[in-house]
């Protein structure tokens, strides 16, 4: 199954779901719509020049399965690593901040939640580690961070007269 027919199918599944539910899946849907049919054609240029596409398929120590995914109604394929079962593409670096921003900007999760979100879609090295840092330095997410907790003061009740 290609990743554009997973996203049809995701339509479907998401019409059949909870309204709360819906909302979540639709922005997801959205993005992978946008990432795939819309840029797949222009990744797949970027890749065809991408200097650790070249090292990862010409070494000999590479662990990952690559496979070439063809794009409908193009003449272009997209690298995909699939040793997890996922065609993930592998995002050429002039892409990589694109695609972070794409799926960040959705929800603005934390550091781990976003790692998890653009490492099971998405390849390329130090992915993790590049997420960390785009993620510590993105104002919405400092905005939403509680940086001082008020705290009421102590107060100091006059000692009553003694009677
Ligand atoms: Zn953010």
């Amino acid at each position: 199954m290609y990743l554009w027919d997973i996203t049809a199918t995701l339509r479907t599944l998401v019409a059949n779901l909870e309204d709360s539910a819906r909302l979540v899946c639709v922005t997801t849907v959205k993005a992978a719509v946008l990432l795939v049919n819309g840029n797949g054609p222009t990744m797949a240029k970027s890749q065809l020049t991408d200097k650790h596409l070249k090292a990862l398929q010409s070494s000999p120590q590479c662990t990952s399965v690559i496979e070439a995914i063809s794009i409908p109604n193009s003449d272009l394929s997209l690298y995909c690593d699939v040793s997890t079962g996922h065609q993930r593409p592998i995002v050429p670096l002039e892409w990589r901040r694109v695609v972070f921003n794409s799926l960040h900007d959705l929800s603005h999760p934390g550091i781990r939640a976003a790692q998890k979100l653009l490492t099971t879609r998405y390849v390329w090295p130090g992915i993790n580690a590049d997420v960390r840092r785009w993620a510590r330095i993105c104002i919405s997410c400092q905005r939403a961070k509680i940086h001082k907790h008020t705290t009421t003061p102590h107060s100091s009740f006059s000692v009553p007269d003694s009677r």
